[in-house]
């Protein structure tokens, strides 16, 4: 019988450097197989979105060239994970398993269903967490429930210890010869056919990422020198480049929250500037763990109002309005600009998604549920507890949201974080020559300074599909509807 081997099963995790599995197993002393699994077929996963596979392709690439580079491969199998293991049981030369936990509810009973297979068969299987600062049940309120609102969470969080260091990747790892894997059969990362062919939409994503690991570090360097600094002021602003653009790497765990907690420290304390910013972006960090917090509690987060007030909300169903606002055609620029980024790169700046999200949801009262999975499908860095839980926050049903009444006027928003246009100039070409005073909104330029721009409104760019005004009424007295279905407050009882 060939020598018994321990498996370490990637999942979003897809690094060397601060992966507690890898470590564990590298310790172990065994042979390794390091294991991907593109799992079609168990119940209740949710699908990844076409941007996302695009990223994952890149991503396992990479992993794949640097575990080899250290001795070990990386071996991938498709089909359901349970029955896979099951074979990799029976075959008898799997001693140990490791992962990194996941938090959905489907993901959780999954790997519940392989542990419980795993020790009856007598194979040791051990689950660490790899992509939390805290595990969502470690934050709760003093009586021990969870959290629902923000700021005492992380408040509750940062009172907890430290997050560990990171681990260092493995200098050099085992790699288990000849793989006897029951049976299964590896499959190529070109078989899984994660990247688009006909017609390659992805084309130009390489030109904005660089995926995988390696990728990570330069990016998480290249904020900390040329960005923490000034962050709390410029994170609002989509003209900069002001933001991480870690949100991929984090999604697919090519770096660690530990990794860029510990990185961000060293370099505030080297006083190498961003002092006074790094706890507005750890705390960015904070609604990615709120996030997390919420969908581990709350498993149907992406399916199912937070506040089932919203359960009652007139949502109007349009297609026309709906494929406006995916194309980057509602007529608003700001709005615009937003739709076409996400197209163009796989990824949307913070404040545009919000502004594109609230537009989506109150100026044109599509339900939210939509628009989640449009980002769903198109963001490299769509993510199962971030995308469900900001659609809710925009909504306002979700926990702690922001209110439903405070609805974005897009031209303000453009006048106020893209000051100068160029944002919008850069996305939306064909009005890049209206001047300053009119990008915002161009219906409102003289036909003079249209001409002089080249643009023909509802010709060569769209006439706002609904008015500001008109659409905002409608959506307060819509959301003035769905009050009557909220539970009576209990009076207060008066002792005479
Ligand atoms: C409608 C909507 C949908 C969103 N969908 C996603 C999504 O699918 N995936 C995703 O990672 N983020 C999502 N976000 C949150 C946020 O927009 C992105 O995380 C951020 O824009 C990523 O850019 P960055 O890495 O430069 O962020 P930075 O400002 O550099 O922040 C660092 C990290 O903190 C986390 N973070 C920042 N803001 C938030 C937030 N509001 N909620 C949760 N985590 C946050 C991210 O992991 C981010 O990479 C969404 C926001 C909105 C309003």
């Amino acid at each position: 019988m060939s020598e018994k081997y321990a498996i370490v099963w990637f999942r979003n995790d897809l690094r060397l450097g601060d992966n507690p599995a890898l470590a564990a197993a590298a310790r172990s002393g065994l042979p390794l197989l390091c294991l991907y699994i593109r799992d079609e077929e168990s119940a209740g996963l949710r699908p990844l979105g076409g941007a996302a596979r695009w990223w994952l392709h890149g991503s396992l690439a990479a992993l794949e060239a640097n575990l080899e580079n250290r001795g070990a491969g990386l071996t991938i199998l498709a089909g359901g994970a349970l029955p896979i293991f099951e074979g990799l049981a029976a075959s008898g030369a799997a001693a140990r398993v490791y992962w990194n936990r996941r938090y959905g509810a489907a993901e959780v009973a999954l790997d519940s269903a392989i542990k419980t297979m795993l020790t009856e068969k007598g194979v040791a299987c051990e689950s660490f967490n790899g992509s939390l600062l805290h595990e969502p049940w470690e934050v709760t309120t003093s009586a021990g429930m969870p959290m629902k609102v923000f700021t005492p969470f992380w408040r509750a969080a940062q009172s907890k210890r430290e997050p560990a260091s990171p681990l260092t990747a493995p200098k050099s790892l085992k790699g288990a010869k000849p793989l006897k894997i029951g049976g299964l059969k590896p499959v190529s990362l070109a078989s899984l056919k994660l990247e688009p062919t006909k017609p390659d939409w992805a084309k130009g994503f390489h030109e904005y990422w660089t995926r995988g690991e390696d990728g990570a570090r330069e990016r998480l360097g290249d904020f900390l020198d040329e960005s923490l600094d000034g962050y709390t002021d410029g994170r609002d602003r989509p003209d900069k480049s002001a933001t991480s653009r870690l949100s991929p790497y984090l999604r697919f765990g090519e770096v660690s929250p530990r990794q860029i907690w510990s990185a961000g420290q060293q370099h505030v304390l080297s006083d190498r500037g961003g002092e006074s910013d790094f706890g507005k972006f750890a705390s960015e960090l904070g609604w990615r763990e709120f996030s997390y917090h919420l969908l581990f509690h709350h498993p149907d987060l992406a399916t199912k109002n937070f506040q089932p007030r919203f359960d009652e909300f007139p949502w109007v169903e349009n297609e026309a309005h709906l494929e406006a606002w995916q194309r980057g055609r509602t007529g608003y620029p700001m709005v615009d600009a937003g739709m076409r980024e996400l197209w163009a790169t796989g990824w949307m700046h913070n404040r545009v998604r919000m502004i594109t999200a609230s537009f989506l949801v109150k100026h044109l009262l599509i339900d939210w549920r939509e628009g989640e999975q449009w980002f769903w499908d198109t963001l490299v860095d769509a993510d199962p507890a971030n995308n469900p839980a900001s659609w809710q926050w925009v909504a306002g049903s979700g926990a702690d949201a922001a209110p439903y009444f405070r609805i974005f006027n897009p031209v303000l928003q453009g006048e106020k974080f893209d000051p100068k246009g160029d944002y919008v100039r850069r996305w939306i070409p064909e009005i890049a020559k209206l001047p300053d005073s009119v990008i915002h909104e161009p219906w409102e330029a003289s036909a003079a300074q249209l001409n002089a721009a080249g643009v023909a409104l509802g010709k060569t760019y769209p006439k706002p599909i609904v008015d500001h005004a008109a659409a905002r009424e409608r959506a307060l007295a819509a959301f003035a509807a769905t009050k009557g279905t909220e539970p009576p407050i209990p009076k207060r009882t008066r002792r005479s």
